[in-house]
């Protein structure tokens, strides 16, 4: 579909009462009454919700290395079925995305998939090792323009690395993104450590393993006048640490994960790895404590962390199983049950937690505008109304394992626009 002007019909732009949405050359024009816009196709939207396109800050594509469990074109078909209009991609790809070669080269993968854009995020250090810093400076002055560091999957532990890191990317306006977990407090670590680690006998990995790590990024991020940004926040006191260092007005942002705000460690009773993830689900006090700091603005946004992986890596023993969970195509209708639902959130905050926030965090400039005459038409259509049980065999992700599968979760995106393109339709890609 290469259209790109519409008129949208009836729909409600960020729960409002209905409107007509004009889209011109790619550009919203009005909101209101557009009945009289000419020469555009049309969508009836009585009913669905309109969003700006979604940003995810945190998504695993996989690909270079790993097109076994993922490809950047399957991952971004995945994350238009998903409302998102832009995805981080993650550096943990094989090689590592720590030069501007390599990140320039998933910019451009990403590019011609046409999906949604790809904003690679660059290593913080050389192949992910924790010893050299890679060239942020090569990587931020490439076409791909990369703003965003970080060595997700593993902890940039030691202090001192981590001072030059964020003492390095203020030369261009950048930010750490920190993977929050102390090593040695984590070794063989299978699931949060509490109450269920001691029933079922699997090491325990402690809150305060990514506490430590946060408050002392914090304070390292403050020291040097820098931009912290924490990825996939998973425990009560985490959320307090972060509010502490907002209140100090320090530049701490942060970010949690759809399955953090609705899964329990309680899951892992049943064995199953489709519940092995990193940072480890949590009790449900820690989940009530995520949801409220999303909703005060503790925690800034919600990512995916969508981790695909192949089934022989997840169905297996517990012990040996990868860690990671899918999520792109089921992160609004999680947030939806858990945030909107319960009305801990209002659809305006909801595109201000999924789309204007991390588009501001990843320093995206043509993603997150408000619905408004002017801005490029990213957006999408979702209905609320909806209700399904989730089938990943239905997803677009080559891989299958959403901790989500066989649970009714409300809502559907109905459409996805890319500067006015479909990519989305009808539900289906367009
Ligand atoms: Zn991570």
């Amino acid at each position: 579909m290469t259209a790109t002007s519409w008129v949208i019909r009836g729909a409600r732009p960020l729960g409002a009462g209905p409107a007509d949405i004009a889209i011109t050359d790619g550009t919203i024009t009005a909101i209101g009454d557009a009945a009289g816009q000419r020469g555009a196709q049309a969508i009836d939207a009585a009913g669905l919700i309109a969003l700006p396109g979604l940003v995810d800050l945190h998504t695993h594509l996989r690909e270079p290395g790993r097109e076994d469990a993922e490809t950047i074109e399957t991952g971004t078909l995945a994350a238009a079925l998903g409302g998102f209009t832009a995805v981080h991609a993650m550096a943990n790809t094989d090689p590592v995305a720590d030069t501007a070669g390599v990140t320039e080269q998933i910019w451009r993968l990403g590019r011609a998939a046409g999906h949604c854009d790809v904003q690679p995020v660059g290593a913080v250090t050389v192949g992910l090792a924790g010893s050299r810093l890679a060239e942020f400076g090569a990587m931020a002055e490439s076409a791909a323009r990369v703003r965003v560091f970080s060595d997700d999957g593993r902890c940039v532990s030691d202090a001192v690395l981590m001072r030059r890191a964020l003492e390095y990317v203020k030369a261009f306006d950048g930010v750490i993104a920190q993977h929050a977990q102390e090593p040695r407090l984590t070794e063989g670590a299978q699931m949060n450590e509490g109450a269920a680690s001691g029933r079922l006998g699997l090491a325990g990995w402690p809150a305060v393993a990514e506490e430590a790590i946060i408050a002392r990024d914090c304070l390292l991020a403050a020291h040097v006048g820098s931009a912290l940004h924490v990825c996939h926040v998973s425990t009560a006191g985490s959320v307090e640490i972060i509010r502490w260092a907002k209140s100090k007005g320090w530049r701490v942002t942060a970010e949690v994960t759809p399955h953090h705000l609705l899964l329990t460690d309680d899951l892992v009773a049943s064995y199953d790895p489709v519940y092995k993830v990193n940072p480890p689900l949590r009790t449900a006090a820690d989940v009530a404590a995520l949801r409220e700091g999303l909703a005060d603005g503790t925690i800034d946004c919600v990512a995916t962390d969508h981790a695909p992986h192949p089934v022989e890596a997840k169905e297996t023993e517990w012990a040996v199983a990868a860690f990671g969970m899918t999520g792109l195509e089921t992160a609004l209708r999680v947030v939806q049950q858990a945030m909107v639902d319960t009305g801990l959130l209002g659809w305006p905050q909801v595109a201000d937690r999924m789309s204007a926030r991390p588009a501001a965090i990843g320093r995206l400039s043509g993603q997150g505008q408000p619905l408004a005459p002017g801005s490029p038409a990213n957006l999408v259509l979702y209905d609320p109304a909806a209700s399904s049980a989730v089938d990943p065999a239905t997803h677009a992700s080559r891989s299958r394992n959403s901790p989500f599968a066989g649970l009714t979760l409300p809502g559907q995106v109905v459409a996805t626009l890319l500067r006015g393109r479909a990519t989305v339709l009808d539900g289906k890609p367009a």
